[in-house]
């Protein structure tokens, strides 16, 4: 990883930022080129909602492909429901995957741990990084049902893993690199979760987190916490969250802030920016906020 600053890798153009003051001197310096985004984004999503599919390249799939555009609400969120027709990845996964193949050539074998793996996320980097592990965390009610699932999705040699992210069984400076996708925000010891993250992987290992984040915003936003007596404690309207095991969801105890990065720096990530991709071609567009840390 290279310094904050703007650079086109493999055909995806991605801003990285280490701070909120950094993001708004870039809004300033170049405010016509994000106003023009915003507005390409915007005018797309209107459209997308009336129209359907677009043709583009997908970087999972590494071929043509149609972006449809499936809302599961009234609201317009790209992230969560551009999905390629291929692989069946949103935006966001999308996104995390462009990075992915940029950290992780595959010239050699990676160790590569996901905290998740009842996905076709998790199937599609297991069968494009074969040293690819993850793992589940969820209710022990829910063992069989899920297992049942994985290996519907992954196979009979799939072992489903059941891991806490606050306490993983691997083993110290074992992983090249960490992929959180859409978990930290239900942790509610989500420092204890990064810190395990940094004992886990190697020097120079990257971890890629997504989270909801309030991209203008400094200070995170914390909708719940839990009290002494381990009750929950809601400060905002309690908000739920889809979750492959789980059809009632799950609690977000945070939208996350720029501050986020400064608890990864200290707990002990050398390296922590907010970075965001640019590749309508690939459906990679709106802001599609991917956290990458470096140990
Ligand atoms: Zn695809």
């Amino acid at each position: 990883m290279s310094d904050a600053g703007q650079g086109v890798i493999q055909g995806v153009c991605w801003h990285r930022f280490d701070s909120l003051d950094a993001y708004e001197t870039e809004l300033r310096l170049n405010e016509g080129l994000w106003r023009a985004r915003s507005l390409w984004s915007e005018s797309l999503q209107t459209t997308q909602k009336q129209l359907g599919d677009f043709p583009g390249h997908c970087g999972v799939c590494q071929r043509p492909s149609v972006f449809t555009y499936s809302p599961e609400t009234e609201e317009v969120n790209v992230r969560e429901a551009l999905v390629c027709a291929g692989c069946q990845l949103n935006a966001r996964q999308r996104a995390v995957w462009a990075w992915m193949q940029h950290a992780f050539p595959t010239n050699r074998r990676w160790a590569l741990y996901l905290t998740e793996q009842a996905t076709r996320f998790y199937q599609a980097s297991k069968q494009h990084w074969p040293g690819t592990r993850g793992s589940e965390y969820f209710p022990v009610s829910a063992f069989e049902r899920l297992s049942a699932y994985v290996t519907h999705l992954l196979g009979e040699h799939e072992v489903l893993r059941w891991e806490d992210v606050c306490r993983l069984s691997l083993k110290d400076q074992s992983i090249d690199g960490l992929v959180c996708l859409e978990i930290l925000e239900h942790v509610p010891d989500y420092e204890a979760a990064v810190a395990e993250f940094l004992r886990v992987l190697k020097p120079g290992g990257q971890l890629i987190i997504t989270v909801p984040f309030l991209d203008r915003t400094h200070e995170t936003l914390v909708r719940a916490r839990l009290n002494e007596q381990g009750e929950i404690e809601h400060l905002c309207p309690p908000e739920y969250h889809g979750d492959p095991v789980d059809g009632e969801g799950i609690l977000a105890y945070y939208h996350f802030g720029w501050d986020l990065l400064d608890r990864l720096r200290e707990v002990g990530f050398s390296q922590a920016q907010w970075c965001v991709p640019w590749a309508p071609s690939m459906g990679l567009f709106s802001r599609l906020w991917t956290l990458v840390a470096v140990r």
